[in-house]
């Protein structure tokens, strides 16, 4: 297969600015998350490498400018034997918060290194529910959840005013300890000291020794349109705070989108089902739908057949490609049979049967059930 075009690959032009490139593969990498490509994981990840070989060299202007003048064949000695691989790649960093957890996964594992040892702070994981209109609009959300952060009286050391800690005598101040177990030695954090390798005699009386207390903190979360239920979202260094100066953790968000009363969504495709009346489905007309975008006009052809889809383009979810793309909304027609006629609406009824060439027997068959076979509902 040809080598598809790298501006084309992220929908950008010639012209795209570092922010736009960046916007433009972030919204691929959010579209080919494995979350939302449970059936085809292999062929999303194969995409999100293509987007993100094409945003390795366009967001590097030396890169760039080679291939600008040289397209593809300019590009043979940037990367290794085998063209571009995650290797290859730098820029991690520009959408590990949508990959989460994920992250490593995605690029085949291992090659993130947690940073901060034993003493980085824990990662906080909370889930978010949101309503699809919200998922749709996406929206600034402020919220509110306890986690560890640093003991302002003590500063984190732990020590009451005026002491100092000492060696931990267990590990003899190296935070690990040896285990020897057949032929394999293994290290674990001290269960003394929990890997700090002091001892605290006397201890801060506001975090019992600890450095950390526990406090409710309120943070701005933006959250993008287009998010869908299990998808996860990593706010970096927004966890508990860590041990004797160690490195913050981070907040995940796992987003639930909560099942709308009318429309079901699947990806970007919206579903939903709209009654009409059966003279509408026979004669013609047009109907007001209800989408996530606002009213839309739907024509309903005469001789509307029960259960057919009818599709409004563009009036489904985000894409997340762009900001302009969204998916399709398929909507179903059920046409609705009476229950209850009025003697005229009766007469007219069993004059048009006659009319269609099928006579309502009386007494062998009801009027709705000849109804149903001539407009097939
Ligand atoms: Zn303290
Ligand atoms: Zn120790």
């Amino acid at each position: 297969m040809a080598k598809r075009d790298y501006y084309e690959v992220l929908g950008v032009d010639r012209n795209a600015s570092p922010d736009d490139l960046k916007k433009a593969y972030r919204k691929l990498a959010m579209k080919y998350h494995p979350d939302r490509n449970p059936d085809n994981p292999a062929e999303a990840e194969e995409k999100f490498k293509e987007a993100s070989e094409a945003y390795e060299v366009l967001s590097d202007p030396d890169k760039k400018a080679r291939y600008d003048q040289y397209g593809h064949e300019g590009m043979k000695s940037a990367f290794g034997q085998g063209g571009f691989s995650w290797n290859d790649f730098h820029h991690q960093g520009d959408v590990e918060d949508i990959f989460g957890d994920l992250f490593s996964a995605f690029f085949g594992g291992g090659q993130r290194q947690r940073r901060g040892g034993a003493n980085r702070g824990r990662d906080i994981q909370i889930r978010y529910r949101m309503s699809l209109e919200e998922a749709f609009t996406g929206k600034t959300e402020e919220i509110t959840y306890k986690r560890a952060e640093v003991c302002d009286k003590c500063s984190g050391s732990g020590c009451k005013a005026g002491t100092k800690p000492s060696t931990c005598q267990t590990c003899r101040g190296q935070g690990v300890v040896r285990q020897v177990r057949g032929f394999f030695a293994m290290e674990t954090p001290c269960p003394t000291c929990s890997g700090t390798g002091q001892f605290i005699p006397n201890p801060c009386d506001a975090c019992s020794g600890k450095g950390l207390i526990a406090k409710e903190v309120t943070i701005k979360l933006e959250i993008p349109s287009g998010v869908d239920s299990g998808m996860m979202m990593r706010q970096r260094g927004e966890g508990e705070a860590g041990a004797r100066g160690g490195e913050r953790g981070d907040l995940l968000i796992r987003f639930e989108v909560e099942q709308h009363e009318r429309f079901n969504r699947e990806g970007s495709e919206i579903y939903c089902e709209e009654k009409i009346s059966f003279p509408l489905a026979a004669l013609g007309g047009s109907i007001t739908v209800q989408t996530l975008h606002g009213e839309e006009t739907l024509k309903i052809p005469a001789g509307t057949a029960n259960h057919k889809v009818f599709t409004l383009r563009g009036k489904g979810m985000p894409t997340t490609t762009n900001g302009k793309n969204y998916g399709e909304m398929h909507v179903r027609v059920e046409v609705e049979v009476p229950k209850k006629l009025s003697a005229r609406a009766k007469e007219l009824l069993e004059e048009l049967a006659q009319e269609l060439g099928d006579p309502v027997r009386k007494g062998e068959k009801s009027l709705f059930e000849n109804l149903k076979e001539t407009f097939g509902i």
